[in-house]
């Protein structure tokens, strides 16, 4: 195996699940596993995890059926904008519809009808993202023909939060007031009312009033906040480690620059630079070149030099650094704020960036 690898703590993983049902307890958990779960790997997250949620998440129609391929049994919604086309799929994999549009909403009864299947559909509202979903001043007559679809199972009703993670709840609250105004036509009506959810991470941790019956964490699950200043109520933490170990290690003179472009030399005396195995071919960004920091035997180093494809180079100093030795790139003592500070980009890009290149190893499974 490659020595450069994500290490995932599965245990870890768990008391994330736990921790933040236990904050929203009664409403339900649907961990968000889309981007190959948040970069930790579907495989051999999801199966783990299964027995613990009560439903999974995921963008696309193809990481759903990924999913069922995997074996998994557990409902699956596909939360992202689905082509007509792709409508067949649901059917056959029991993957449960975002309806975002009064058009994919029909089409989806018709082929139901037509096929003598049933389909799951949760409705989805756009409160404020303009993204996907029916503006609640549209959503009258949505709801109504939703009514008339006999061949769906509209089991779930939810919008998305744009700023939850910001302390200013103003907005979030906007978003929630116009979900509440969608909600009315079921009291209305008198109408038993669908499994309502709002909250992404941001919303778990900042909105607790829009906890309603279930919630939709993402990097949360992974212990990753998803802002800066946010409150850390909920006992999550990282749950990857991103571990090389060095491949080469030399004595580099000054006056002798080191890699691409030669945007950095040792000044003064000489410096030992080693070389680690993994560059931005393997998601450690270009953009980090002599920013980031690395930790080599327990120490932190500075990494020097443009970042290759494949390599980079971190300045030991007078350390006697080893080929073999443990090099870590994120996790013990890195943050994945740092990296993604050194990269210009927030902590989720840092995580569904490390590529598929990158082995992803499991450990902690005890169950
Ligand atoms: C990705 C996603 C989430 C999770 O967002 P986080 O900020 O990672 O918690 C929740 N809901 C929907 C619809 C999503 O697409």
């Amino acid at each position: 195996m490659r020595p450069t690898y994500l290490e995932i703590n599965l245990a870890q993983l768990k008391h994330n699940l736990e921790a933040i049902r236990a904050h929203v307890a009664p409403a339900k958990v649907m961990p968000m596993v889309k981007a190959n779960a948040y970069g930790h790997g579907i495989e051999g997250v999801v199966p783990f995890i299964e027995p613990y949620v009560d439903m999974l998440g995921v963008a696309l129609v193809e990481e759903g059926i990924q999913l069922r391929q995997l074996g998994i049994k557990k409902p699956i919604l596909v939360a992202g904008g689905t082509m007509i086309g792709q409508l067949p799929s649901f059917f056959e994999h029991d993957l449960t519809l975002t309806a975002s549009s009064l058009d994919l909403l029909l089409v989806a009864d018709q082929l139901a009808e037509s096929t003598r299947q049933r389909m799951k559909v949760h409705l989805k509202f756009d409160t404020g993202m303009e993204r996907v979903g029916v503006h609640e001043y549209e959503a009258e007559e949505f709801l109504q023909k939703s009514l008339a679809c006999r061949h769906l199972e509209v089991e779930g009703i939810y919008t998305h939060l744009a700023n939850s993670e910001k302390v200013d709840r103003k907005y979030s609250l906007l978003q929630l007031e116009r979900f509440q105004e969608i909600l009315r036509f079921y009291e209305k009506n008198s109408l038993p009312m669908p499994m309502r959810h709002v909250c992404n991470s941001g919303g778990i941790l900042n909105v607790p009033e829009a906890h309603f019956d279930m919630v939709r964490p993402g990097v949360l699950f992974y212990g990753i906040y998803p802002g800066r200043d946010i409150e850390r109520k909920v006992d999550a933490k990282p749950v990857a480690t991103w571990k090389s170990k060095v491949a080469y290690s030399k004595i580099t003179l000054p006056g002798r620059p080191v890699s691409y472009g030669s945007l950095w030399q040792a000044e003064g005396s000489p410096t030992r630079i080693v070389t680690i195995p993994c560059g931005y071919a393997d998601g450690y960004f270009r953009n980090m070149t002599n920013r980031a920091r690395v930790v080599i035997n327990g120490k932190s180093y500075p990494q020097v030099g443009r970042i290759c494809m494949d390599q980079f180079m971190v300045n030991a100093g007078e350390d006697d650094v080893k080929v073999g030795d443990e090099a870590v790139l994120l996790g013990g003592g890195i943050t994945v704020e740092e990296l993604a500070d050194w990269a210009g980009t927030n902590e989720y890009e840092v995580m569904t960036n490390i590529s598929a290149r990158v082995p992803r190893v499991y450990v902690g499974a005890v169950q």
